[in-house]
């Protein structure tokens, strides 16, 4: 069953992008297993995805320890700066820098670790008030700030987009976030501005179309989560 969805997944991520012209290879697909269960994580680990998603520190924790070193671990929710130390050496993306306190923060526990941590900043693209991330005219003047930060390296950008019954609605917001990197990309050293995380099962079609390099899937590969 997750098997199937998944590859249906793959199957459409293939298909968005030769829509678009764009090489599929260019789209790396993050499985979101919060609230899911090692149990049914691992055959997603034998169809070969090996990028995980967690949106809680303290889940990430308890899965790093219960499944395969391979894994890369993403963290995609909202960071409270006091778990960052727990979580730093078991990160390998960071999708969620969304205020410069955690900016700090990273680059204090990286530094301390010895790592440059991998970290893309979440922008509010759309101007939910619900939503957390920079907003679009602060991204560059932040990267460049970020860019001074030994510890940090960014990598690119990410979003939210707001849920719409017809994907096609919000669109706009993922050719935004791509903008918004070209904008930046070349303009400040050290910031390659390569990676466009967007779309979510709702939406990961329209977002592939629109250029995104990672995309954050759960629902469509584990079905609905309870609660
Ligand atoms: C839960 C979550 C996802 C995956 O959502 P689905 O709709 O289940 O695909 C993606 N990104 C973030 C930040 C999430 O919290």
């Amino acid at each position: 069953m997750i098997a199937d969805n998944l590859r249906r997944v793959r199957q459409k991520i293939v298909e968005a992008a030769a829509r678009a012209g764009r090489d599929p290879n260019q789209v790396k697909l993050v499985a979101v297993t919060k609230t899911i269960l090692p149990e049914k994580i691992y055959p997603v680990l034998r169809e070969g995805i090996y990028d995980l998603g967690e949106n809680r520190a303290q889940e990430l924790a308890k899965k790093y320890s219960q499944l395969p070193l391979e894994v890369n671990w993403h963290f995609i929710g909202h960071l409270q700066t006091n778990k960052v130390r727990k979580i730093i050496k078991m990160v390998k993306l960071f999708h969620s820098l969304d205020r410069w306190s955690l900016a700090v923060e990273i680059d204090k526990r990286a530094r301390q670790n010895n790592i440059i941590a991998d970290v893309l900043l979440q922008v509010n693209v759309s101007g939910e008030e619900t939503k957390f991330g920079l907003v679009p005219e602060e991204v560059k003047d932040f990267a460049s700030e970020a860019a001074g930060l030994s510890g940090i390296r960014v990598r690119g950008l990410m979003t939210m987009a707001p849920y719409a019954d017809n994907p096609e609605e919000v669109r706009p917001v993922f050719r935004n976030l791509r903008l918004l990197a070209n904008n930046v990309r070349g303009k400040i050293p050290g910031v390659a501005m390569d990676m466009l995380s967007m779309g979510m099962t709702n939406d990961y079609e329209v977002a592939v179309e629109e250029g995104a390099t990672i995309v954050r899937i759960g629902t469509a590969i584990f079905g609905e989560r309870a609660g």
